[in-house]
């Protein structure tokens, strides 16, 4: 697929029986499985408010754009994209969250409302597609501990982990400092 990144080869999964599937992609760059050394990767959560509607609420399009210019640049690497939106929690119950931020709720107290688990995402399949792909080892481009916590216990060696860089703006600083403060993310 020709992309502003250069061409990405796109692998689609189909996880589970669902009617339809539950589909998740890899967008890769280079010979991943030939790799001698640790991969650069990403694994990336939907985010259609963000990614698609350029919403400013989140900083979701800006780390997925950041990874991809990483691996483009390093000529090889790769984002896994889990198309599960909000957290996990769907796109519906997303947008029911946002209604409860504009009330005074964070994001975390939010999705406690309306009882979900502060990170409903599953790594385990993010390490099977890398896993499928011949990836063992990677250098994870994210800010999240939990994510590197979530990738090793599913069995995938994180070597490194990069850190990226948001810009605030007026509608996400807030939405920045509560993934810092409450969630354990570094800044
Ligand atoms: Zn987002």
């Amino acid at each position: 697929m020709p992309t502003e990144y250069g061409v990405v080869r796109a692998v689609v999964y189909r996880v589970g029986t669902g009617e339809p599937p539950e589909e998740h992609v890899a967008l890769v760059v280079g010979d991943v499985a030939a790799a001698g050394s640790p991969v650069l990767a990403r694994v990336h959560s939907e985010c259609w408010t963000g990614e698609v509607m350029r919403s400013q609420k989140c900083d979701c399009r800006d780390q997925l754009d950041q990874a991809m210019r990483a691996v483009a640049d390093a000529g090889m690497g790769l984002v896994v994209y889990l198309r599960q939106e909000g957290r996990g929690i769907g796109l519906g119950n997303k947008v029911r969250a946002y209604a409860l931020q504009q009330e005074g709720a964070d994001t975390v107290d939010a999705n406690r409302i309306l009882g979900f688990a502060d990170d409903a995402r599953r790594y385990d399949v993010a390490a099977a597609i890398l896993r499928d792909l011949g990836v063992g080892r990677v250098a994870l481009m994210t800010n999240n501990p939990n994510k590197v916590r979530g990738l090793v216990e599913a069995g995938i060696e994180v070597t490194e982990r990069r850190a990226l860089h948001a810009e605030p703006n007026e509608h996400n600083a807030e939405y920045l400092a509560v993934k810092v403060k409450r969630m354990g993310h570094e800044g």
